[in-house]
């Protein structure tokens, strides 16, 4: 981190700035005099730097950050590729495992969830996924089934032996997700930085999604507040992000997946349900994502998508899933060798 100081600085000021910076943050300074102005080079961690603060002192002219503010998530310090495994189940993502998670958006019925944990499983899916808590756009629209939703999915884990994937929307949710094998963090919980440093105290993956607007280093920055708590099992999932296009129900940042791989030894898995919106879209994005490098894919999975209680419209059939996983397989087998 470079700070440039205005000319003639208050020695006081300056003096106590400087030992704040070596002494309270363990810093180590270069200084560098020039005519009109002094620049200090901070050397060391300089991820716990508050930038807006220091921007704010009436001495300083301007900060320039050299490194990422984030340090566990950051490839620099930790440059092989984490594997993140779920459990004691084989399933494995990151560092050359792939894993295809299927389901329903909502978990419905009985009879619905077990029909698709079938389905899915019989297609080769690694996973099994579905919302028990659902975050919708309409406070009229389904809600999902909460606890009872779990209690179903459990079931389905049971029939099938999948493990399972579901969202939690609330701390208060987590002590439903004891036999929840990965736990996904929805786009529109993010940045709810409570949430994330309580996921930090607990032993299991997290599937953190991609917020709507919101930048790779943002979302890093919020697997930061995870990796920080001790939890260091952060799978990271684009889902798409908002941009001016409506022909597709987000854009699906396929580039994310190569600028993840250099910033960050997280595994990247690809939601191409959500971005896409449609379910017709839902097959090339997917071998688009295998052919840039993706780690897994997550993709919404339901026995009747018509008469879904939502996101039918980007669910793929059971026999449409089957194809797609059978391809994905066979396509990585040629991504591999490029
Ligand atoms: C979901 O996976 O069902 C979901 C709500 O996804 P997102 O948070 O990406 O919108
Ligand atoms: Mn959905």
């Amino acid at each position: 981190m470079i700070i440039v100081l205005k000319p003639n600085p208050d020695k006081q000021q300056y003096e106590q700035f400087t030992k704040y910076l070596t002494e309270n943050l363990g810093l180590t300074l270069h200084y560098s005099q020039g005519e009109s102005s002094t620049i200090l080079g901070l050397i060391g961690d300089t991820s716990k730097v508050d930038i807006d603060l220091i921007s704010a002192m009436e001495m300083v002219e301007s900060v320039t950050r050299i490194q990422e503010p984030y340090k566990a998530a950051n490839r620099k310090f930790h440059p092989q590729d984490s594997v993140v495994k779920i459990g004691d189940t084989g399933v494995k993502f990151g560092g050359g495992h792939f894993a295809v998670v299927a389901g329903p958006c909502s978990v419905e019925t009985e009879e619905q969830i077990i029909i698709c944990a079938n389905a899915v499983k019989k297609a080769g899916a690694d996973m099994l996924r579905g919302g028990a808590f659902k975050p919708r756009t309409s406070p009229y629209a389904f809600q999902g089934l909460g606890k009872s939703g779990i209690e179903l999915l459990l079931l389905a884990k049971k029939e099938t032996g999948l493990p399972i994937v579901t969202e939690v929307m609330d701390i208060s949710q987590l002590e439903l997700f004891d036999d929840v094998d990965l736990i996904q963090v929805g786009a529109r919980n993010m940045q709810n930085f409570n949430l994330l440093k309580e996921l930090g105290t607990i032993n299991k993956p997290i599937l953190l999604k991609r917020g709507l607007a919101n930048t790779i280093q943002e979302w890093l920055m919020s697997a930061e507040y995870i990796m920080a708590g001790g939890n260091e099992n952060v799978i990271l999932c684009e889902r798409g992000i908002r941009t001016f296009e409506t022909a597709t129900r987000n854009t699906l940042d396929i580039s994310a997946i190569p600028v993840l791989r250099e910033k960050t030894h997280l595994p990247v898995v690809i939601d191409p349900s959500h971005a896409t919106g449609y379910s017709k879209y839902v097959e090339p994005m997917c071998y688009a994502a295998t052919a840039a490098g993706a780690d897994g894919l997550i993709i919404e999975v339901h026995n009747k998508p018509s008469a879904a209680w939502s996101d039918g419209q980007q669910s793929l059939t059971p026999e449409a899933f089957t194809r797609v996983n059978a391809n994905v397989r066979e396509f990585r087998k040629v991504a591999e060798r490029i």
